[in-house]
Formats: C-alpha cells, sequence, structure tokens
C-alpha cells in the first residue's frame, strides 16, 4: 500500500489520494486557469469561486441554512478558545459553562479565564481521562453565556455520542477531530468551529460555522482580525487568507459530496474502521488495552496501551518498518493512538488490525 494511505497521524491527518493528486496538479497549473494555485490573487474570481464552492459545500453536508456564517478563518481552533470568549464573555456577570474532558478542552480553559468567570462543570482530571460525564452528571447553567465543550478528545481517544446542554444556551462546540466524519444537528449548535488538519485538510484554515444572532450584542473594541462580524461582511477575505489551505478544503468537502455520496456514508465506512480496529483490542485478551471506556470509545482516535512501554516502543518499531506511520501517542499521555479520520479507508485499518495480531502472535 502507499505511505500516505498507512498514514494514521493524529494532525496534520492523512488526505484523500485524489485530493492529493489533484492538489499536485494544481501546485504546477489549476485547471481553467493556468497559475499554479500558490500564486493566484485572493482578490481573483476564481478564489471567490474556490471560497463559495466551499462554504456551499459544507452547507450541503450539513443541512446549514442562511441564519448560519460560513467562516475560513486563521489561527488554528486554539485561537478559537480565545475568540469565543472575547466575544460572548468579555463584561459578562454571569460565567460561562466548560466542561474538562481531555487535553484540549483542558487548552480551552486558561484562555476563557482571561476574559471572565467560566464555571467547570465537570472535569475527568482526576479519573485520568477515560471516560466523558453521563447526564446526571452535568447540570447547566440556564443562565450561562454559553457552553463550551470538545466533541472528540483527540488525544486521549473519547467522543460524545449525543449533544450536550440546554437548547436556550448557545452551545459551542470544539469539533475540530470530528468536523464532517458523521451527521451532526448543526441547527443546534450556536458555534462550530474546527480546524482543517485533522479532518478536512491541511493546517492554515479554521472552519468556523457561526450563528448571525449570536454576533448581534458584541464588544465593538475587538481587534478587525478577531471580530467574526468582520471577517462575515469580508466573506473570509479581510486579509490575504491561506488560499491552498482553502482550495484543499474544497476539493476534500467536493470528495465527501460526490465520491463518497455524503456524511452518512462517510460515517457507515467511519464506523466499520472503528468496530475493526477496536475488535483487534478487545480480541487480544488484554495485550492491547484501549484507554476510553467502551461506551465513550472515539470513532476518530483509537488510543491504546501495551503492557509496558518498552513494548510500546517495539511495537512501534516494528509497525514502522511494515509502513505503518503516525502511531505514537500524542506526547502529552504516551501510549499508541490509530487515527482514522475520514481518508483512511477501511482495507488500512484492516491491515493495520491484522499487522496487531501478528505483532501480538510473535511475542
Ligand atoms: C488538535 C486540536 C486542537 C489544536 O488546534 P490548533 O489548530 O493546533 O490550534 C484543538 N482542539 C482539538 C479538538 C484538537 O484536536
Amino acid at each position: 500500500m502507499n505511505p500516505n494511505s498507512l498514514n494514521f497521524s493524529g494532525g496534520p491527518g492523512a488526505l484523500p489520494e485524489i485530493v492529493l493528486q489533484q492538489l499536485q496538479e494544481a501546485i504546477i497549473c489549476v485547471p481553467g486557469v493556468g497559475l499554479s494555485v500558490l500564486g493566484i490573487s485572493h482578490r481573483s474570481d476564481w478564489f471567490a469561486q474556490v471560497v463559495a464552492e466551499t462554504e456551499a459545500n459544507i452547507r450541503a453536508l450539513l443541512g446549514l441554512d442562511e441564519a448560519y456564517h460560513v467562516l475560513l478563518l486563521q489561527g488554528g481552533a486554539t485561537q478559537q478558545f480565545s475568540m469565543v470568549p472575547m466575544t460572548l464573555l468579555r463584561g459578562k456577570t454571569q460565567a460561562a459553562d466548560y466542561l474538562h474532558t481531555g487535553y484540549w478542552s483542558g487548552k480551552a480553559l486558561p484562555e476563557a479565564r482571561r476574559e471572565g468567570a467560566i464555571q467547570l462543570l465537570w472535569s475527568g482530571a482526576e479519573n485520568g481521562f477515560h471516560r466523558l460525564p453521563g447526564d446526571d452528571e452535568l447540570h447547566f447553567n440556564p443562565e450561562a453565556p454559553y457552553l463550551h465543550y470538545v466533541s472528540n478528545e483527540t488525544v486521549e481517544g473519547l467522543q460524545f455520542h449525543r449533544i450536550l446542554g440546554l437548547d436556550d444556551v448557545p452551545r459551542i462546540c470544539d469539533m475540530s477531530s470530528d468536523f464532517l466524519s458523521r451527521p451532526c444537528d448543526a441547527g443546534r449548535f450556536s458555534l462550530i468551529y474546527a480546524h482543517a488538519q485533522k479532518n478536512i485538510g491541511p493546517a492554515g484554515v479554521t472552519v468556523v460555522l457561526v450563528r448571525d444572532e449570536l454576533l448581534k450584542n458584541n464588544p465593538c473594541d475587538l481587534p478587525a482580525f478577531l471580530d467574526y462580524r468582520v471577517q462575515a461582511q469580508a466573506h473570509s477575505n479581510f486579509n490575504t487568507p491561506p488560499v491552498l489551505a482553502i482550495y484543499v478544503v474544497m476539493l476534500v468537502t467536493r470528495w465527501l459530496l460526490h465520491d463518497i455520496g455524503g456524511l452518512e456514508k462517510m460515517a457507515e465506512i467511519n464506523r466499520a474502521k472503528a468496530k475493526t480496529l477496536y475488535g483487534a483490542l478487545d480480541g487480544s485478551n488484554g495485550f492491547y488495552r484501549g484507554r476510553a471506556t467502551v461506551q465513550d470509545r472515539s470513532l476518530m482516535n483509537v488510543s491504546f496501551n501495551l503492557e509496558t512501554p518498552e513494548r510500546e516502543r517495539q511495537f512501534l518499531e516494528s509497525a514502522s518498518r511494515a509502513g505503518f506511520s503516525g502511531l505514537g501517542g500524542h506526547r502529552a499521555i504516551g501510549g499508541i493512538r490509530a487515527s482514522i479520520y475520514n481518508a483512511l479507508t477501511l482495507p488500512a485499518v484492516e491491515a493495520l488490525a491484522d499487522f496487531m495480531g501478528d505483532f501480538q502472535r510473535h511475542q
């Protein structure tokens, strides 16, 4: 198999082979334009069309109506950790509701605290982030300016399989590592953000879906670059945007719509992949040990351990020799992590499961 197809990296993640081929062509010459994608003006009609199609594809995939802006911003998910509270928490008397379910939701907390009070509804820190909270453990504040959570904890491999919160409180969700991996009732969220580099493109662009209504009473003294309204008015072209990254997101969303056939189909494939890999863990008699509690297992990031760090090292070396890459766990927790984003195919995941079986038999 082509090395790209065995790339289990947590991020930047693998991209569909057909998109890489189209990108290779576009680096030299974009069909119909005659210029490299790296040298086309962001003020060209061509680029306006790229932004328009990217936005239209995302709207079509999620069934998103005109009540939402689709923004293509810079600064990654990390900048959204700040932009959200700058916009919605600054000067507020009530605390915003936050969850601490793993590494990435933890990174959002200090940024929010710079802007105002937050209430930590639940933290998995004491249990080592092996599980997510149940509904009976969450007491949402109906007066909170908003609720913030992360749908898929990329490092620990924990994923919510339901929507959290109260319908009257704006729901804000970091979907960086599971955006467009499954159908999502986006209309129940006030703001969704997802950088591209896990599931839908290269680093450099972050998709923000935000309800127009949420932006009505924003502070007026924000830097223009960090003001969602300014970005919306500029159609994601306030200053020079990452043309290449946005072009790739357009190609990936086109692939999702036309090659895969939409998010239901994508989710079906993703479920089959996850079932294969978790099946390999569960059938190993404890040789491979899944990190996450079964009901909170992520369909995107399968994090697991072997008996000792030494054996994990041997596993990674042997996997690398067999052509697999990106399997080392996040530097925060170590272990093994197989990220099986949209672009990873079922045959690639089956190849990994077979390899795991072989490795175990040879111990
Ligand atoms: C990787 C990741 C981030 C960090 O994103 P940057 O674009 O590097 O700022 C934030 N949230 C989640 C859920 C992630 O997986």
